[in-house]
């Protein structure tokens, strides 16, 4: 009897194990790290940029901030957080550092960089690519995961049309806000 006893709390304890596991790590369609809330602040960049890449950024940001999506982005002169654009010698559009508390995945500061050269290099619409890729970016800040594994429309799929797609969709607010309800 007692036996048995041990057997029935070790398994438990094991599934708890076993459930914390998955709570911890990335799962499509999250990374296992990103902002503790949707209230996030990036550098102010008016100053760095043309009016042309100020508007791109404005945009991207905007996207996020007019859907339904739990998340707001400001701008503050104290921000930890930047965006930068450059003609990076490399073949990316976009990419988001970021860094986060090991235990919690909370991101405690990011940097979005956006590639002048690639972008301008392989847009149709200029305005539209930059700006799809400037909202693309802030979902990694906001969890998601890049190409999630979904039949459906998404703003992190590398399969997206970026001259036509500037805005996070359905599939991406309803995660996010699984994350911010
Ligand atoms: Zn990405």
């Amino acid at each position: 009897m007692k036996k048995i006893r041990y057997f029935i709390v070790s398994t438990i304890v094991l599934c708890m194990i076993f459930a914390s596991t998955i709570v911890t790590y990335a799962a499509d369609p999250y990374l296992s790290f990103g902002s503790k809330t949707g209230n996030v602040n990036v550098k102010k960049y008016a100053d760095k940029y043309n009016d042309t890449w100020v508007s791109v950024i404005d945009n991207g940001i905007s996207a996020w901030n007019n859907s339904s999506a739990n998340v707001s982005i400001s701008k503050s002169s104290s921000s930890k957080n930047s965006i930068e654009a450059a003609r990076y010698d490399d073949t990316w559009y976009g990419l988001t550092s970021q860094t986060y508390n090991s235990s919690t995945g909370y991101t405690t500061k990011f940097t979005i960089k956006v590639n002048a050269r690639t972008i301008s290099a392989d847009a149709t619409n200029f305005n539209n690519f930059a700006k799809s890729t400037v909202t693309h970016e802030f979902g990694h800040v906001f969890w998601l995961c890049d190409n999630p594994n979904t039949s459906k429309s998404s703003i992190m799929k590398y399969s997206r049309n970026r001259n036509g797609m500037t805005a996070p969709q359905t599939f991406d607010v309803d995660n996010v806000n699984a994350k911010y309800d």
